[in-house]
């Protein structure tokens, strides 16, 4: 706990922000690009951090994509990651299931959401039912039959779907029913932004999926500890030596802080300083900056 967020703004900040830890958790819209544009000095600030060897993983809650389909958002920015860099809901969830439920793979998964979610699934040996599957595009009336539950699904994972419809919905629920199936959340985001406007986030779809079971998911994403635990279970890292860096409080800088780790705000997506100024002292991130670039402007 501390008064102020010590702000990079000079030599001895930025480089004493360097020095204090050797593994960096990055948001990316709102930090690494806003939009569709890339903010400035990102790509020095990240080939800085690579020369001084610091061990970086981006997390997003964004559950619609794998790993292997983000890289491609990264490259469209000319920011070179691997996917192992890359810490998405999707994957949490999966990661989540087979590490942390230790879910027996000849198990199958039950997926209302995106192909984000089976692919990560897949990769990690599931077989998945549901998801993007076009039999479940139907309409459905009192005439329709349910879907034949499968015994053999031991978890349902829940996510943003774009499709989602009534029938998703109801086969959903037979899973469900049953409380030996385990229920994961990738993300619990109410909204998200999207080109301008504010779209129903996965939570939107996740809760109905809930309110019909009377169950509550584990969720996988930010600021939930679920994303952190599946991080852990992939990534070796000092809790004590990391940051968080992003530019939400009650996601990115409550995920941080939370899983003991330093947090850096950066004021060039959601917050603002006179938010910042606004909170309480056990509230405040460690650090803060306009903009990540200034972490390399500052450093020099
Ligand atoms: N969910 C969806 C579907 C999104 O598209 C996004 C952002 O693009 C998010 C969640 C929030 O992701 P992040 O944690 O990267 O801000
Ligand atoms: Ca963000």
């Amino acid at each position: 706990t501390q008064i102020m967020a010590t702000k990079i703004e000079s030599k001895a900040s930025a480089v004493g922000l360097l020095a204090a830890y050797d593994t960096f958790l990055f948001d990316c819209d709102g930090v690494l690009w806003l939009g569709d544009h890339l903010l400035p000095h990102v790509i020095e600030t990240l080939e800085l951090l690579r020369s001084l060897k610091k061990k970086v993983i981006f997390v997003t809650n964004n559950s619609t994509k794998s790993r292997r389909q983000y890289t491609a958002k990264f490259a469209k920015f000319g920011l070179n990651v691997t996917e192992e860099e890359i810490f998405g809901s999707a994957y949490a969830s999966a990661v989540y299931l087979s590490t942390i439920v230790a879910l027996p793979k000849d198990r199958k998964v039950w997926v209302l959401g995106q192909s984000g979610i089976e692919d990560e699934l897949h990769q990690l040996g599931y077989e998945t039912l549901g998801g993007s599957d076009p039999e479940l595009d139907r309409e459905f009336n009192s005439e329709s039959p349910l879907l034949n539950v499968d015994p053999n699904v031991g978890a349902v994972v829940a996510g943003l779907d774009i499709k989602v419809n009534y029938y998703r919905l109801a086969a959903t629920l037979q899973y469900l029913r049953d409380p030996k199936v385990e229920f994961v959340a990738t993300n619990i985001d109410s909204t998200y932004p999207q080109k301008g406007r504010v779209l129903p986030g996965a939570g939107s779809i996740v809760e109905s999926a809930a309110c019909a079971s009377g169950r509550q998911p584990v969720a996988c994403g930010k600021p939930s500890q679920g994303m952190m635990a599946a991080i852990k279970a992939i990534h070796q890292f000092d809790p004590s030596k990391a940051i968080m860096v992003g530019d939400r409080l009650n996601t990115d800088m409550k995920f941080g802080r939370d899983g003991g780790l330093a947090t850096l705000l950066v004021l060039t997506g959601i917050e603002t300083k006179e938010g910042l100024d606004s909170l309480a002292p056990n509230l405040k991130p460690t650090f803060y900056a306009e903009k990540l670039g200034d972490l390399y402007l500052h450093s020099k």
